[in-house]
């Protein structure tokens, strides 16, 4: 570090998403130069909710940004299970002052637009030009003594260690690993949120609740100071394979997937205002991700099925951890990127083994009938059985893991 409280290395990060701009806060707030470089000609995300876990709400907190929270987050009494067909309800674990009192921090739940804009405001007011946006990385040329970023139009870019966070179909990635080989999950997702006043009062509840039934299950929470309602429904059996967050369906078939579902989803079905559709695809985790000085965080390193919750989460650990391990191994970038891998892989694919497991978890067929699912519930959503697979995640200090 110099005089000025800048330390010299010069991080260039690919992808202005939530993991990226959360890791240039962290390097920011550590006195790095960071120069974010974002596709998009606007900064911006999609209509849809992300819900953050203590983990997560933690890094917030040591960001100097937990009025986030407050100021944009809705923050649930608890989670319920509720069967598809009749609607019966069973506590799945409580939050609120809970989560605070056990972890120290908050389960909120936000409009993604909402969070990002939160994240753009803290790296502009650090650093007013970081982001540069309407930069796509095209490729990397790694040849050199420092990595470069090939821009779209040509412009390279070279830093002193790049980040690639661009996502779960990552230029970096496929740079420095090649390219990754995702298979269709044959699970699709229906996404939508919807004015929480156009729903009925016992809809309106402060609580996060997963639906679950045979071959597909539903996501509902409250975002937005419970303004909002998200919807997420995924539908097993399918052959509409495409990965992206703007490709829309229609309420029609939106509704058939549900067709025989309780009335209350049925009523959000309706509700909502635009029906995206969402293709998951699975990938293995990987053992390493970074090359030289060039590293991966968020979906880019470890892209995940969303039935943990975790992948936003796991993309601001990545951030802070980087942002500590860099600290930690001042003018050596190399045994940075070893520590923080050591810090994040095995964390990283247990979530994406985890998320795979409740796929089949949320849709098991002993769901379908009453009987059945009473057994099935009460064993796998058993308080010891729902510790052993929550307690991990939302106990983790970002702060404390060795780097
Ligand atoms: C339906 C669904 C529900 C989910 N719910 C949750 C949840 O409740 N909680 C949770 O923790 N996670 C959740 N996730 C996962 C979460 O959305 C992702 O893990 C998270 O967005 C990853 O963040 P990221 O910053 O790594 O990548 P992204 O959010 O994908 O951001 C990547 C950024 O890089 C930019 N970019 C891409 N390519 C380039 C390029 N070549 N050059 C320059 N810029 C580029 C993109 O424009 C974007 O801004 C969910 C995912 C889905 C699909």
């Amino acid at each position: 570090m110099d005089v000025t409280g800048q330390r010299k290395e010069h991080v260039i990060i690919v992808g202005a998403g939530l993991g990226g701009l959360t890791a240039a806060i962290a390097l920011l707030k550590q006195g790095f130069r960071v120069t974010v470089l974002e596709q998009a000609p606007v900064l911006g995300e999609v209509g849809a909710g992300v819900q953050l876990s203590s983990n997560a709400t933690r890094v917030l907190a040591l960001l100097g940004l937990e009025d986030v929270v407050e100021a944009y987050g809705a923050q649930p009494t608890g989670k319920e299970i509720r069967l598809w067909s009749t609607g019966r309800t069973w506590p799945l674990f409580d939050l609120g002052t809970a989560s605070i009192e056990r972890y120290g921090h908050p389960y909120a739940m936000f409009h993604r637009a909402d969070l990002h804009k939160a994240l753009a405001t803290a790296v502009r007011d650090l650093a007013p030009y970081a982001v540069r946006l309407g930069s796509r990385c095209e490729s990397m040329d790694t040849s050199g003594p420092k990595p470069q970023v090939v821009l779209a139009g040509g412009e390279r870019i070279e830093g002193d260690l790049i980040v690639g966070a661009d996502g779960v179909h990552s230029r970096v990635r496929h740079a420095i690993i090649g390219p990754d080989q995702p298979v269709f999950s044959g699970l699709h997702a229906w996404r939508g949120v919807i004015p929480t006043e156009r729903l009925p009062q016992h809809l309106r509840r402060p609580v996060g609740v997963n639906w679950v039934g045979p071959g597909r299950h539903v996501i509902q929470y409250p975002l937005r100071r419970g303004e909002l309602t998200n919807f997420v429904g995924i539908v097993e059996g399918s052959d509409w394979a495409v990965e992206s967050w703007t490709q829309q369906g229609s309420i029609e078939d939106c509704l058939r997937d549900f067709q025989g579902w309780h009335e209350d989803v049925q009523t959000m079905i309706r509700s909502i205002e635009t029906h995206f559709k969402w293709a998951f695809m699975v990938r293995e985790p990987i053992g390493h991700w970074s090359s030289g000085c060039v590293t991966l965080l968020g979906d880019a390193a470890h892209p995940t099925l969303p039935f943990l919750a975790q992948g936003a989460c796991m993309a601001l650990e990545d951030g802070y951890v980087l942002a500590r391990a860099l600290v930690e191994h001042p003018g050596d970038v190399p045994a940075a990127l070893a520590a923080y891998e050591a810090a994040r892989v095995e964390r990283t694919a247990k979530v994406v083994r985890g998320s795979n497991e409740n796929a089949t978890r949320f849709h098991n067929p002993k769901l379908a009938d009453e009987q059945g699912a009473t057994q099935y519930i009460d064993e796998q959503w058993a308080d010891d059985k729902v510790r052993e697979r929550y307690e991990w995640l939302f106990a983790y200090k970002v702060d404390e893991v060795p780097v």
